[in-house]
């Protein structure tokens, strides 16, 4: 019978319209930043969904939410999850859709009267953005027993650093009593748009992820002399901004010499005092490295390292540094992989296999339980964004892949 069952796309719609009528900006797009006011709204939602579906809510102590659709069975659920979280100026898809679409293959499943032999548990993990609070993905690296919450819940409020994680779980009233890293998953299962050019330009329904980017964020501070722009001769200047540039386009340089899918990107560079006529003397600059290979990601990381080393001894600059994420690349399960493809095929929809760009909470499963993602196309691979779009017959075709490889795994 699994085969003949499908999901509701408007009803499917009405929960993504009501998450997203929470943090809506005025020009389009939402803003749902980790823990304030607007997640604690979505969150209240998400509750009341998961008792009119009477399913067991559960809170941990990074306050990922877990509702579970308790069956005969005494083994592990299998879970599907995403985040209702988004970056500052957000779309409408990223994360959300991947709850909603859980929620709705549960739905549809209660609907139809089976009773799994598997319990079911739909997740919204915990600031995945890591816009608010460092690192990203917070929520499922401590749900999968990957870091200590204690830890964790010293990250400090990027607007004020005077509230930690910790304060602002138990202001919003999410600081849950569950133990991280003790919730066993049978599977886990994340429907996301690709965020990426890919699906849309092949003409293909359904991307089957079978790995995720390694991600090495580093942040330097670098520190010279400021000083007169008119009065200091060249060779006597202390500029940490020139060490600044030098870096920003070695990263690129890095980029072509390592090949292949690295990318690297310096996405924060704050001078100081940042005046016109003034030598700049600290500066704070990022780099985000990445690859779905390891040993290639290590390399690019070291041979930054000695550059840095280099021009900052060079142009006599004290420089720290310190690593805010470091993730390795995550391979997901063949058999997993295999029942997405299946489960296109079987609907008639055209998929390939591709790896995730954008790090994902499914990673951080990834080290628990058999995982994989499905990938829905963006348009013009737009995501972060307010112009992020999927359209309605993909979310559609996305949510039957994701109802039907989950029906399998959970045995109906
Ligand atoms: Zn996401």
């Amino acid at each position: 019978m699994n085969e003949n069952l499908r999901i509701d796309i408007s009803r499917l719609k009405r929960r993504l319209d009501m998450v997203n009528a929470i943090g809506a900006l005025p020009g389009g797009g939402v803003e749902r930043l980790s823990l304030t006011n607007e997640d604690k709204e979505v969150r209240d939602l998400l509750c009341k969904w998961f008792d009119e579906l009477d399913l067991e809510l559960r809170i941990d102590q990074m306050g990922n939410m877990t509702g579970t659709w308790i069956t005969d069975s005494k083994g592990p659920p299998v879970a599907i999850g995403s985040h209702l979280d988004t970056v500052g100026s957000g779309g409408y898809f990223d994360g959300s859709l991947g709850v909603v679409a859980g929620l709705e293959v549960l739905e549809t499943l209660k609907k139809a009267g089976v009773m799994p032999p598997k319990p079911l548990s739909i997740i919204n993990f915990t600031n995945e953005e890591g816009v608010r609070f460092t690192p990203d993905m917070m929520g499922s690296f401590a749900f999968a027993g990957l870091g200590d919450p204690n830890e964790l819940w010293k990250a400090k409020a990027e607007e004020n650093h005077d509230l930690s994680l910790k304060n602002e779980l138990e202001n919003i009233g999410y600081l849950g009593s569950d133990i991280c890293g003790q919730y066993p998953l049978d599977s886990y299962f994340e429907l996301h748009i690709e965020q990426g050019p890919v699906l849309e330009r092949e003409g293909i329904d359904i991307g089957v992820v079978e790995k995720v980017q390694g991600i090495f964020w580093t942040e330097y501070l670098l520190k010279g002399n400021a000083n007169h722009a008119g009065t200091t001769p060249m060779s006597m200047r202390r500029d940490a901004g020139y060490v600044a540039a030098r870096i920003n386009t070695f990263v690129r340089d890095l980029t072509k010499q390592i090949g292949g899918v690295q990318v690297g990107t310096v996405g924060i560079t704050n001078f100081f005092p940042n005046l016109i006529n003034v030598v700049p003397q600290d500066v704070r600059l990022t780099v985000d490295l990445r690859n779905t290979e390891k040993n290639k990601l290590v390399e690019a990381q070291e041979t930054l390292q000695s550059f840095v080393t280099k021009v900052a001894h060079e142009e006599s600059i004290n420089f720290e540094f310190s690593e805010l994420v470091r993730f390795d690349p995550v391979d997901f399960d063949k058999n997993m992989i295999y029942s997405i493809t299946m489960a296109a095929n079987s609907l008639g929809y055209s998929s390939r296999t591709m790896p995730s760009g954008a790090g994902h909470d499914a990673q951080m499963m990834a080290s628990i339980c058999p995982t994989t993602m499905i990938f829905i196309p963006s348009k013009d691979g737009i995501s972060h964004n307010i112009n992020e779009f999927s359209s309605d017959a993909d979310i559609e075709k996305g949510a039957n892949v994701l109802l039907l490889a989950v029906t399998n795994r959970l045995g109906i």
